[in-house]
């Protein structure tokens, strides 16, 4: 599932080609894509608004649209968002292709449908339950150690479960999670409030390395995502523990422990990780 590195590489990259352009018309092909509002109201009130900037909350890219609307993709297990020439076939699972002024087209394409399309404004999505209000963004320079230490310090869940909730903080997931813990050198499946200050500050910093070296690296291509024009990420081939269940810790040699927490697969050195 695309996490905040992915959603990031993707936003940056439809920036200059988005920003300023005003969207002409908007096809549906399977309308329950959209979420909010209507598929039919959503369609006509997206046909043209000109984007003003592009941007990201957590795993959700919001598109500027101007007076505080918003268009909102989240792109689920296996959402793709990329532009195309309009002259292109679309592909077999295109969910919403939409026309702009420039002739191009963004298209949404999306097999296992676990994403949405959403327009509004940010407080009416969150009202309509159709966004949770996200917790701080990790990579924001004003995000503090201590902000991180309140967060976690009185849950009474695994410390990993904290990272995975979207309200506690934006945009981490299931790789970045373990990615961050081996690094910091904690037990994913700690209790919470068991974590020292000091380690939470080992935890901030191991969060902010492990997303700003995906971010550089544009990604794990570990499932189907693909960056805008398709490609694959590099950060796969990079990972310390995820997806490494029994393969030997790159900094001890035993092999790394497979346990599940919060229906998660979870990697971590028993060695390493206290
Ligand atoms: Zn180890």
């Amino acid at each position: 599932m695309p996490e905040l590195p992915e959603v990031e590489t993707i936003v940056a990259d439809l920036r200059p080609h988005l920003v300023g352009r005003t969207i002409v018309r908007c096809e549906l092909l399977f309308p329950s894509i959209v979420r909010h509002p209507s598929p039919e109201l959503f369609a006509s009130a997206v046909a043209g608004v000109r984007i003003e900037a592009a941007g990201r909350r957590g795993k959700y890219m919001q598109f500027d649209c101007g007076s505080g609307l918003l268009l909102v993709v989240h792109l689920g297990m296996s959402g793709q968002l990329r532009i195309v020439d309009a002259t292109r076939p679309v592909e077999k699972h295109t969910h919403a292709v939409f026309t702009l002024d420039d002739g191009g087209q963004l298209r949404y394409r999306d097999p296992r449908r676990f994403g949405r399309l959403l327009l509004g404004r940010e407080d009416e999505l969150i009202a309509a339950n159709k966004m949770p209000r996200l917790g701080p963004e990790p990579i924001d320079p004003l995000f503090a150690p201590d902000q991180l230490y309140g967060r976690i310090h009185r849950r009474r869940t695994a410390l990993k479960a904290v990272l995975l909730d979207q309200s506690a903080i934006a945009g981490v997931g299931n790789i970045y999670a373990d990615e961050s813990l081996h690094r910091a050198r904690l037990r994913p499946d700690r209790p919470a409030a068991s974590v020292s200050r000091r380690s939470a500050r080992r935890l901030h910093e191991s969060l902010r390395d492990s997303l700003t070296i995906a971010i550089q690296n544009r990604g794990s291509s570990v499932d189907s995502y693909r960056d805008a024009w398709g490609e694959l990420g590099q950060q796969q081939e990079r990972l310390l523990v995820y997806g490494r269940g029994g393969q030997p810790c790159y900094t001890c040699g035993r092999p790394l422990a497979t346990i599940h927490i919060a229906g998660r697969t979870t990697v971590f050195c028993r060695r390493c990780q206290r």
